[in-house]
């Protein structure tokens, strides 16, 4: 029998009336049941999140910090098991699943160094000018609110991470709601706060069904929406509460550049390397996988050979199995839509170089060049392990294709010409610029996020902080 898995109603466990089947996207068979909340609970979520608020900001830093570094151990002796489970219900090779768990230790540990850092004020002397005579500001920063946090399936724990670990660190009460196909590593993480003795109600974790999802975020208690997801969902969300703090995270079709000086066989196997693995990892359905590839004229003929044989070394199968590098996507219906777009491309004219093969959810890795702008391919963000090659001359053109695009999210380029750097940096309209390396890459401390249709605001824990508080001023009058 399937057992039923309880949620985390204001830091108890509790069950509501119906349950939510997941299902492994590599056995098709239902691995475990989530209890879902009714609307009394979920209204006493919130009630208990709103009436703690005071109490949970005027939470000393080091009981806020001690919880979080408690969270922090207990992932790691819980390691294994909880990448087993990251594993199983999102089909997620195990050896990245390893990775996941590694980066949301680290999301809970900065968070701890950050809620032990964060808010020490700053004091200005406001007697630069006449009327300040006698003045001295103190600013601190103070919670919005409670935070909803809304999650997809794709990181299922560590995207919960980067919600709520911020959150407490920042003395803000937390509403997190996981994915519905993916809940059951989210909630590990009320597992592990529930031994931490937080004031009752400051965090729950609730897999709310989609369609409550509206009436919640208007709630006016919850002035704060952290959201990770799709375009589509993020902005009806955003529109729907224009008065409210929004953070979006949303799609990317990452583009990997490499420039002419970047030539030498050993930056070549290395850019190829990189490229393959990280247009494939969790099977493309990373916001910052490698999508699109500008290689310079000067490069390309080199590059593309060694892109495809790397790519073709990528070990597809079962998700469990250390050596796997890709596994399936998150269900069939995921991959006949990245297997009807390839076919797009290839029937407007596209080169298929390897992969463009779908069994049940699985794709093979995919390498394809010439692909027409106008396809959805060129244009839409295909959250599969698909790679587009375009060759360009030189790097004006190169950032150009990179900019022609609706999203912003980040963008790798291998180059060893440090003035190149910076003129990536400041021509490339995206969230984050990484030299040497592909535009997958992120570490959990840095600023994360994008611009124009990737989204709003920037995670990384100590960024989370500064969008979930406002800074409040003192302003003390020697008498
Ligand atoms: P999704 O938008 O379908 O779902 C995301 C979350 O929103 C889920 O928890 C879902 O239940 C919830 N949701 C659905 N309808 C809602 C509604 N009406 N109101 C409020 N919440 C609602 O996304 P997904 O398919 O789970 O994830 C894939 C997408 O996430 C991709 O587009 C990907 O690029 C994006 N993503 C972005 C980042 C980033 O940091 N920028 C990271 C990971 C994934």
């Amino acid at each position: 029998m399937i057992p039923t898995r309880t949620f985390w109603l204001a830091g108890r466990p509790a069950s509501g009336e119906t349950t939510l089947a997941v299902t492994s996207p590599w056995t098709g068979q239902i691995i475990g049941e989530v209890s879902v909340p009714t609307d009394e609970q979920v209204e006493e979520a919130v009630a208990a999140a709103y009436a703690v608020r005071d109490e949970f900001a005027a939470t000393p830093a080091y009981v806020r910090a001690a919880a979080l570094d408690h969270v922090s151990k207990r992932l790691v002796e819980r390691s294994e098991e909880i990448a087993r489970l990251i594993s199983a219900e999102n089909g997620k090779p195990i050896k990245w699943a390893r990775g996941e768990v590694g980066r949301a230790v680290s999301v809970f540990r900065f968070a701890a160094e950050e809620a032990r850092r964060f808010n020490s004020g700053e004091a200005q002397r406001l007697d630069t000018d006449a009327g300040g005579q006698g003045r001295l500001a103190l600013t601190r920063r103070f919670p919005k609110g409670v935070v909803l946090g809304i999650t997809p399936f794709n990181f299922p724990l560590n995207q919960c991470a980067h919600k709520v670990a911020p959150a407490i660190a920042a003395g803000a009460p937390i509403i997190l709601k996981p994915a519905p196909n993916t809940p059951l590593s989210g909630l590990i993480i009320g597992d592990l706060l529930a031994e931490t003795g937080l004031p009752t109600g400051s965090w729950s974790i609730l897999p709310v069904a989609n369609d409550r999802m509206p009436e919640l975020v208007q709630d006016e208690r919850l002035p704060v929406i952290s959201f990770t997801g799709s375009e589509r969902v993020g902005y009806a969300i955003m529109d729907s509460v224009p008065r409210k703090h929004c953070t979006l995270e949303l799609g990317g079709n990452g583009a990997a550049v490499v420039l002419a000086d970047f030539a030498s066989d050993e930056d070549l196997d290395w850019a190829a390397a990189r490229i393959a693995v990280f247009s494939n990892y969790q099977g493309g359905q990373s916001c910052i996988s490698v999508q699109r590839v500008m290689a310079d004229a000067a490069v390309y003929d080199r590059l593309l050979p060694r892109i495809v044989a790397a790519v073709e070394s990528q070990v597809t199968g079962d998700p469990s199995d250390d050596r796997t590098d890709v596994g399936p996507l998150v269900s069939e219906d995921a991959a006949c839509r990245v297997e009807s777009w390839v076919d797009e491309a290839v029937g407007s004219g596209a080169t298929l170089y390897t992969g463009g093969k779908r069994e049940g959810a699985s794709y093979a890795p995919t390498v394809l060049a010439d692909v027409p702008a106008d396809t959805t391919l060129a244009c839409e963000e295909v959250f599969g392990p698909v790679l587009t090659v375009l060759k360009v001359s030189g790097e004006a053109e190169a950032f150009a294709a990179v900019n022609d695009s609706k999203y912003g999210l980040q963008t790798g380029v291998f180059t060893r010409d440090l003035q190149a750097a910076f003129r990536a940096h400041r021509a490339l309209e995206v969230g984050g610029v990484v030299i040497g390396d592909v535009p997958s890459y992120r570490a959990d401390q840095m600023p994360y996020g994008g611009v124009k249709q990737s989204g709003v605001g920037r995670e990384g824990v100590k960024f989370a902080m500064a969008d979930y508080t406002y800074e409040r001023v003192l302003v003390l009058t020697d008498l």
